[in-house]
């Protein structure tokens, strides 16, 4: 299964379109890490969440692994005749993927709402959110 590198975190001081491909950025000496033309910034890839919120507290370019929409499985409407087969990769790639969705969220606020780390899985829950949006955790109000 292909995983796609997405650039995620990325604010341009610059009017031009970032290409937000992993495979579009310029190579550096560091395999984890490339330059993007457009922002004039590095990106730094993640193989972990705590490379991620090291970086993202930084206000840092990452990119991350997600499933591609072909490998989440068919939607279905209406009353279908014969069953439809759902594979647990294919269930475990739109867990993935919505936790992708929760990360993105995450990221797209400034480091300095970030807040305290959730408990369940360590990524920073603002003051005002009573549930982690990358886990579901109950955090409760800071
Ligand atoms: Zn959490």
């Amino acid at each position: 299964m292909a995983l796609p590198r997405t650039i995620r975190n990325c604010r341009p001081v610059i009017a031009e379109p970032c290409p937000r491909k992993w495979e579009a950025l310029t190579d550096t000496a560091d395999p984890a890490v490339r330059h993007c033309e457009s922002c004039g910034k590095s990106v730094f890839f993640c193989a972990t969440d705590e490379e991620t919120i090291a970086h993202a507290r930084a206000g840092e370019c990452v990119a991350r692994e997600e499933p591609e929409p072909g490998d989440l499985g068919r939607m279905v409407l209406g009353r279908p005749s014969v069953p439809v087969v759902v594979t647990p990769e294919q269930i475990a790639n739109r867990a993935r993927r919505a936790r992708e969705r929760g990360i993105n969220r995450v990221l797209g606020r400034d480091p300095a709402e970030f807040g305290r780390a959730c408990s369940g899985c360590g990524w920073p829950v603002p003051g005002f959110r009573e549930t982690c949006e990358v886990c579901g955790e109950r955090v409760g109000r800071a």
